[in-house]
């Protein structure tokens, strides 16, 4: 098996650093097992969006 897939999802944001950034976050894409997708997932959504330049947590 290979690495697990994400999907990089976007969201515009602040960076302490560079100010105005469109964040990244990687996020699971389904697959089986459901049970594992889905804890991926919810770590996932309470993970910060990350300035794509020097990823710090983007507000
Ligand atoms: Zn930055």
């Amino acid at each position: 098996m290979s690495a697990t897939k994400t999907t990089t999802r976007t969201k515009a944001g602040k960076c302490p650093d560079h100010g105005d950034v469109q964040g990244e976050k990687d996020f699971p894409v389904a697959s089986w097992p459901l049970l594992a997708y889905l804890g991926r997932r919810a770590s996932a959504q309470f993970k910060p969006y990350r300035c794509p330049q020097c990823g710090k947590a983007i507000t």
